[in-house]
């Protein structure tokens, strides 16, 4: 797809907050640190629209972007940095519940996972928790430019076997430096639209 507009349209906090043209949405879950905003700004080529978090687990926004005035990425506030307080923990469960459970414009989910290593405890537990709402996942597995090319189906292998992914649900190999697997990630999501 071809990316002429994207704009933040909102950061929410809460449901009443939501923009309500009734788009459909895909969401962007992840690690802090990942590469979820490398990977947003990489499909919609901007250097800098998704603010690359210097700072993990910062922002505990969800954040609408609008895409040529068809769809919206909501990036989903980073998990699984240590240094969060239980409190803003729980805050976090409670505003991810009420979006994964009431968002009926919500088509997908994109889970960015780092393709070097294991999926950790945290990403096995949002991808059994985004499922437990019946969502379709698209696990985006990143910083394919950091294995070797020989080693890449053992790597989905492992994530998949790890997550316990279900078979409808799908592993795309991505590389945010390289750019490879930026055009089936567009594929899966025009198919979600
Ligand atoms: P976020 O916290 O999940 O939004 O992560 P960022 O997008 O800020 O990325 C975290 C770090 O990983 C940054 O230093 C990025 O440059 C780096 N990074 C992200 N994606 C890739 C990738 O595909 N390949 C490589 N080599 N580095 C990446």
């Amino acid at each position: 797809m071809k990316v002429n507009n994207a704009e933040i349209v909102i950061s929410a906090v809460s449901q009443k907050q939501y923009p309500n043209d009734r788009l459909p949405e895909i969401a962007l879950a992840g690690r802090s640190n990942v590469g979820k905003s490398s990977f947003i700004n990489r499909l919609i080529h901007r250097k800098n629209l998704a603010r690359t978090s210097s700072k993990p687990g910062k922002t505990q926004t969800l954040n609408f972007y609008k895409i040529n005035q068809l769809f919206y990425f909501v990036d989903v506030p980073g998990y699984g940095y240590a240094k969060v307080s239980k409190k803003e923990r729980e805050k976090w469960g409670v505003m991810m519940e009420e979006y994964f459970e009431t968002r009926d414009t919500l088509k997908a989910v994109m889970l960015i996972t780092d393709i070097r290593h294991e999926p950790s405890a945290d990403d096995v537990n949002m991808y059994q928790f985004l499922k437990h709402f019946e969502l379709r996942v698209i696990v985006i597995a990143t910083k394919l430019d950091k294995i070797a090319k020989g080693k890449i189906a053992k790597h989905v292998k492992r994530t998949r076997d790890t997550l316990q992914m279900e078979k409808e649900d799908i592993v795309i190999p991505f590389s945010a430096e390289s750019g490879e697997g930026k055009d089936e990630a567009w594929g899966v999501i025009r198919q979600y639209l």
